[in-house]
């Protein structure tokens, strides 16, 4: 069976690394000079809005799915009217525009942080008054790792966060006190089958994700699996998806969702029975799921901008190195390291070791 996969960065380097055992072929689809795909399947490198490279590309898989949520609707939609697109292209709808993304929420019944719709200077100040300081200014479509969002601490802060990101639409969040970050990846099959893996505690730094661990037996797994449920089954969703709260105190606040595998799953490799990858692409061919249990402790770390050297990392025991084969740049996910223990001390004592190695 051959997956045809939107998108050919390191999600779909690491879907393609997971599909071989199982007998997957996999053809990648991308505009981008540089696809960290390219060595580990066949690549049509070709622009969204090429139909004639689309067609061809429909032509030689069995089934599609994507690797980000940038695609565009009509790319996906293309794909979608040709082969089984799986999450399919509605998802994109939502995913793409944070305020979409915010009033679905809502009407499911999941809390959010206060938002308001920004179109005009003076709709960002009327949103001001309602939703008061601290509050975060983002851009409705096209943002991630922190691109395209401003804090706002004061009025001091208005004029220059409206000169860097005024004339598109935006949206205003009040900004939350959390008192920790968490994803909750969950896979559905084909036959509905729903799984979670255990929710995931993630660190940020400048917006970009830092650390992930998951946490086993996590007192807001329940109500993260909940939310999760609600929006895959909104969507008759097929795959993996990633859904990032903020947790303040027994609650908690919607932020985003990712419609594919995530950053935040990469630990899913080495320590659950049966990773994010594969489970995207068993629930994408119509295969059973595999266990999400946990087997060790865990911790990801990501290379962002450099990398460290491997001889450092694969000489410590319990330290898994992934690289991506990217060319390094600044704010880049270059790699990431994956570290399993027994239990939580010998974990905090990999971590301890493992840092220091990590440039920047
Ligand atoms: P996002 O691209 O929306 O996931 O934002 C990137 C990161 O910025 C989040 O993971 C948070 O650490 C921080 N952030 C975003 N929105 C808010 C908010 N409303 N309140 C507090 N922090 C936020």
């Amino acid at each position: 069976m051959k997956v045809g996969i939107l998108g050919a960065g390191q999600l779909g380097r690491m879907l393609a690394l997971a599909g071989y055992p199982l007998g997957l072929e996999f053809l990648f689809f991308d505009p981008s000079a540089e696809c960290c795909a390219e060595p580990v399947g066949e690549l049509i490198r070709a622009d969204y809005d090429d139909q004639a490279a689309l067609a061809d590309f429909c032509e030689r898989i069995d089934v599609a799915s994507f690797e980000f949520e940038n695609v565009p609707q009509s790319a996906a939609e293309f794909v979608a009217a040709r082969r089984a697109l799986r999450p399919g292209f509605a998802v994109l709808g939502t995913a793409q525009d944070r305020l979409n993304e915010k009033n679905l929420f809502e009407s499911l019944g999941i809390p959010v942080p206060g938002f308001a719709a920004v179109d005009s200077r003076s709709a960002l100040d009327q949103a001001l008054s309602l939703l008061g300081f601290p509050a975060v200014l983002k851009t409705r479509r096209m943002g991630y790792d922190g691109k395209g969002q401003a804090v706002l601490r004061s009025p001091d802060d208005v004029e220059t966060a409206w000169s860097r990101l005024g004339g598109q639409p935006l949206i205003l969040e009040r900004f939350v006190a959390f008192e920790r970050e968490l994803s909750c990846l969950t896979v559905r099959g084909s036959d509905g089958t729903i799984a979670h893996y255990p929710v995931v505690e993630n660190v940020h730094r400048s917006g970009i994700l830092h650390t992930a661990s998951p946490r086993a037996d996590d007192p807001l797994q329940g109500l993260a699996e909940d939310y999760s449920r609600r929006i895959v089954e909104h969507f008759d969703y097929v795959g993996v998806l990633a859904f990032e709260f903020f947790a303040v105190g027994a609650q908690l606040l919607a932020n985003e969702i990712a419609p594919r595998v995530h950053n935040s799953g990469h630990w899913s490799i080495e320590a659950a029975v049966c990773s994010q990858f594969e489970n995207h692409l068993r629930a994408v061919c119509g295969l059973p799921l595999g266990s999400t249990a946990l087997r060790q402790h865990s911790l990801m770390l990501n290379c962002i901008g450099t990398e460290p050297a491997p001889e450092q990392i694969l000489a410590i025991n319990g330290a898994h190195l992934h690289r991506y084969g990217k060319t390094p740049k600044p704010l880049r996910k270059l790699a990431h390291i994956t570290l399993c223990a027994d239990d939580a001390a010998t974990l905090d004592g990999l971590r301890l070791r493992v840092e220091p190695l990590l440039p920047g």
